[in-house]
């Protein structure tokens, strides 16, 4: 059952809570003649103090509770493995869906930012980019939005119950999958993350990661949200960038570039070209100064991510020497630069390591790609 919309189901089935805006369950409450503010209470309960079930909530009657348990269901994966790194900052949330298929959401501190939650939006992915552990899967399924949805009311609740960080997060859309590959579940997921009785998340603090193409960046301008854009770059050629991404083979890094600037037209955010640096095949002088010979005076900034090691390839992150000089070119041509640090590698949890194989449909096993 992968539908988002439940508004052709039959009212005596119950309803996946997650799969319903904030709206459509104050309505939905209201249709089984329960008072509205019920709705309100239960939307509190769920978003503000992290508690999905009916029962925990005790302001509520008792059988009004049961109306509302035979009404709605909250669907949540099951965490099936908690992996946390040695300096306990990053914990890895692998999650089994309903149909037994597997993901893995990441939860990152930093001693002076936010919290991150690193999000999935598929199982695989069909992109096929090389360095990466999710690349190496293939696409199974795309995420409903309900699972999207669920997937980061976990990770949240998981920063508040077990790390006790109470804060708002920033979230990244940077676990497995291609955001746009999925753009029916992402794009309701991400309506319903901006609601104020739901997650409330604005988008502002809400990042997309994406490799494209140029039509789909335009499309996620047109939404209109302040979203902050993170273009995967990786390649200054158009022939390196499709023996790199092959899913974005015979896309032009020029057109790739056209859309980001399209996006900063249209929402006035500063785009982020990902770039991850790998020994030997993108990281050298010609290939730092192609760069910013591509990106001369765009109103935006690279991102360096040192390549992680997954175990499918043989690819070695870049000497530090090699990311030093490439930064400084970029630097010298008036570009903006950061380097990723990334979190969380002793547990496979670092950006490009998400990568998980089902044995069975309900025995989920993590690979340990390291
Ligand atoms: N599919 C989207 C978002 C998920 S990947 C995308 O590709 O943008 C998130 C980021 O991790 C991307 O920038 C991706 O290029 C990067 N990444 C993938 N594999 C990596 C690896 N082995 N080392 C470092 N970064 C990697
Ligand atoms: Fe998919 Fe992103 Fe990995 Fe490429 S880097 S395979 S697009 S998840």
């Amino acid at each position: 059952m992968n539908s988002v919309s439940s508004t052709s189901e039959p009212d005596s089935r119950p309803s996946d809570f997650f799969a319903l805006t904030a709206g459509e369950f104050r309505e939905r409450v209201r249709s089984l003649g329960l008072p509205a503010y019920r709705g309100e209470q239960v939307l509190a309960w769920v978003y503000k103090r992290f508690v999905a079930d009916f029962d925990e909530m005790s302001d509520l009657s008792k059988p009004d509770r049961s109306a509302l348990g035979a009404a709605f269901r909250f669907r949540l994966p099951s965490v099936s493995r908690v992996s946390r790194s040695s300096d306990r900052l990053t914990t890895k949330l692998l999650l089994a869906l309903d149909d037994g298929a597997a993901v893995e959401g990441v939860v990152m501190h930093h001693p002076r930012r936010r919290p991150t939650l690193c999000v999935s939006v598929q199982v695989g992915c069909a992109q096929g980019c090389l360095f990466c552990a999710t690349g190496s899967m293939g696409l199974s399924r795309n995420m409903t939005a309900a699972e999207i949805l669920a997937e980061i009311w976990l990770l949240r609740r998981h920063m508040i119950r077990e790390d006790k960080v109470d804060a708002v997060p920033t979230l990244v859309f940077m676990g497995m999958g291609e955001p746009l590959d999925n753009e029916e579940g992402f794009f309701r997921a991400l309506a319903m993350l901006n609601s104020q009785e739901g997650f409330g998340l604005g988008s502002r603090k809400i990042t997309v990661s994406t490799v494209g193409g140029p039509d789909r960046i335009r499309r996620l301008a047109e939404l209109g949200l302040q979203l902050q854009l993170a273009v995967s770059l990786h390649a200054a050629t158009d022939s390196l960038r499709g023996r790199l991404v092959p899913g974005q083979k015979g896309v032009a890094v020029a057109e790739l570039v056209d859309a980001a600037r399209y996006y900063f037209q249209k929402t006035g955010r500063e785009v982020t070209f990902e770039y991850v640096v790998i020994q030997r095949v993108n990281d050298s002088e010609e290939d730092a100064t192609r760069l910013a010979g591509l990106l001369r005076g765009f109103p935006g900034k690279v991102n360096l991510i040192p390549f992680n090691p997954v175990s499918h390839n043989a690819m070695k992150p870049p000497e530090p020497e090699a990311l030093a000089r490439f930064r400084e070119l970029l630097t010298r041509a008036s570009i903006k630069v950061t380097i990723r640090h990334s979190q969380g590698r002793d547990i496979n949890a670092a950006c490009g390591q998400l990568a998980v194989r089902e044995r069975q449909a309900s025995t989920p096993q993590v690979m340990r790609y390291a």
